[in-house]
């Protein structure tokens, strides 16, 4: 994996929109990224991907209809959705990628209020900043780390994700921007 695939973040709401956490998104990811993130458009929840019995959304039928609205081959689209996303045999994901420039997450989980505590904006904008890393990371081609504080460390818990933060370890970083169009990487 090598050579300028991608030169832009777009944000894409599923019945979702946030102006602070979509404000806090295009200024954090270009800052971690070195590429730019553009608020998109927001799209209805897909409803076939509801299931009635867990009262949850399957997350790759967001990917499919994230790569169905994709037209420039070098945007990265981050889906963002407050409803809570699950997978077959996990109970619940905070997000889910595929290494075709589509990715999604879920705020649900990230709110201390969904574990009965009290609420904390920054705390918050924090781990939705380690979600969209770590799975845009994951759509870079990237897999999990083993540094406990890198972005693409695998997150078992919120625990997990508080602790790691959204910064890549240079290890990571170094392949990651071999597939972003950075400055001067010339393409
Ligand atoms: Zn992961
Ligand atoms: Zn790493």
């Amino acid at each position: 994996m090598s050579g300028c695939r991608y030169d832009r973040v777009v944000l894409m709401g599923f019945e979702w929109y946030e102006p602070s956490t979509i404000s806090f998104l295009e200024r954090i990811v270009p800052e971690v990224l070195h590429i730019p993130a553009v608020f998109g458009q927001n799209l209805p929840l897909p409803s076939h991907a509801f299931n009635t019995l867990r009262k949850q959304y399957l997350a790759s039928a967001f990917l499919e209809e994230l790569l169905f609205y994709k037209q420039r081959p070098k945007d990265i689209l981050l889906g963002v959705t407050g409803v809570d996303l699950f997978e077959p045999n996990l109970n619940f994901v905070f997000g889910l990628a595929v290494p075709y420039g589509v990715a999604v997450i879920s705020t649900v989980r990230l709110h201390n209020e969904f574990y009965g505590l009290p609420k904390d904006e920054k705390l918050y904008l924090k781990r939705v900043a380690t979600e969209a890393i770590h799975e845009i990371g994951h759509t870079l081609g990237l897999g999990h780390c083993s540094d406990p504080h890198c972005v693409m460390h695998f997150s078992n818990s919120l625990a997990d994700t508080d602790k790691k933060g959204y910064r890549f370890c240079p290890k990571c970083w170094s392949k990651a921007k071999q597939v972003l169009c950075i400055g001067d990487s010339s393409q």
